[in-house]
């Protein structure tokens, strides 16, 4: 089906979807129109199948309800209730989506404008996605993802992917809601440094973790830590990592101890935050030597425990927020997993 012939004009950045407050874009607003009433011609329209919930998001949904996959699909049926899109009011991240093209706006361009009827990954974040949703399906904790009937608005600019045909939609779903973060370490690792990645075991920490050992090849070293005893013996298995630490990374001291151990005594050139818990900040800048960089890839970070603690123990580190966008991420992300069997079939398992 194309586009209804009569459709209103949207304004950029889809801030004509914003109903509170005004003045502001779609994802500081605290509720957005999720109706599909009125055709805009700015807009690509998708019919939603796979809610991929944001790490950070997902996990403090879980705890709220107890644990209780229902509970999780309530407080989303409510966050989108509230919002008009998936966007966490405690942790105030999102997530994307999987979906079939439906329409395609006039006034999008032709070299961005999807086959009608394409499978499609958004890349551009569910806490500022225009979301109605019409029922729920099956909630897969493992991967974060709900299966759901619902329609969605991928707004003007906002990123997104074709679904590649050679791997699991499941799976390329997955990788591709932490794109973002491999293609940042292989920008910033160089050969023969030294790497921590904290929740080294999750899915951007493992992306992470086998992209560092590529960047700083066999003179480098790659240090992981995770908590979880079965994802830090899957990610030994791999043998990316020089050292893996089975360690709470809240645990500041510990954790710099650990990583300095595991380094020869040294501090490390890059720390990369890929936990989905609070209270990391320090345990991220502590290890890392005066100027080098810690990168946040979390979405449990908070700006000012990172500004102010490295500030209160004297680190003249670079401090660097996630960007969840980068020109080319989501086929790099995509070719890491292509580039190693034993990466790709965990990742099968796990998430495909
Ligand atoms: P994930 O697969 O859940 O990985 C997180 C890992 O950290 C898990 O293995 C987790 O173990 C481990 N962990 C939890 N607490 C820990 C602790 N105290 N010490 C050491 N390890 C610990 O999550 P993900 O999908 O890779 O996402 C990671 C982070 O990136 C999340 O905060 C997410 O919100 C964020 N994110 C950012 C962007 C962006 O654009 N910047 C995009 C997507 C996601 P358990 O399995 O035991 O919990």
């Amino acid at each position: 089906m194309t586009a209804p012939t009569v459709q209103k004009a949207g304004a950029r950045f889809g801030a004509h979807r914003v109903l509170e407050p005004r003045g502001v874009l779609p994802q500081p607003a605290r509720r957005i129109e999720n109706s599909f009433e009125t055709a805009w011609d700015n807009e690509i329209v998708v019919d939603v199948e796979t809610l991929n919930i944001d790490a950070a998001s997902f996990k403090q949904m879980e705890d709220a309800a107890g644990g209780d996959p229902a509970g999780v699909v309530g407080l989303v049926r409510k966050t989108i209730d509230e919002r008009g899109k998936q966007h966490n009011p405690v942790t105030n991240s999102g997530g994307m989506l999987l979906g079939v093209v439906r329409s395609v706006g006039s006034a999008v361009a032709p070299d961005r404008a999807p086959p009608i009827g394409a499978r499609v990954a958004t890349l551009a974040s569910l806490s500022l996605t225009p979301l109605r949703i019409d029922s729920f399906g099956e909630v897969r904790k493992a991967s974060a993802q709900i299966d759901v009937r619902g329609r969605a608005v991928i707004a003007d600019g906002a990123p997104f992917a074709l679904l590649p045909q050679d791997l699991p939609e499941r799976l390329s779903l997955a990788v591709l809601d932490v794109a973002g973060a491999p293609i940042q370490v292989a920008r910033r690792a160089r050969p023969g440094d030294s790497v921590v990645i904290l929740g080294a075991g999750g899915k951007s920490g493992i992306l992470c973790a086998v992209q560092a050992r590529k960047s700083v090849g066999p003179t480098g070293r790659v240090i992981g830590v995770e908590s979880y005893g079965k994802y830090a013996d899957d990610l030994r298995a791999l043998s990316v990592c020089d050292a893996v630490i089975a360690h709470d990374a809240t645990d500041a001291l510990g954790m710099y101890e650990a990583v300095l151990a595991a380094n020869g005594g040294r501090e490390v050139d890059l720390a990369v935050c890929c936990v989905n818990v609070e209270g990391v900040e320090l345990s991220t800048i502590l290890p890392v030597r005066d100027g080098g960089c810690a990168y946040f890839f979390s979405m449990s970070t908070s700006f000012t425990r990172c500004a102010l603690g490295a500030e209160g123990v004297g680190k003249d580190v670079e401090l660097v927020i996630g960007n969840g966008y980068a020109r080319g991420h989501a086929d790099w992300s995509l070719d890491v997993v292509r580039s190693d069997a034993r990466l790709r079939s965990l990742f099968e398992e796990r998430y495909g």
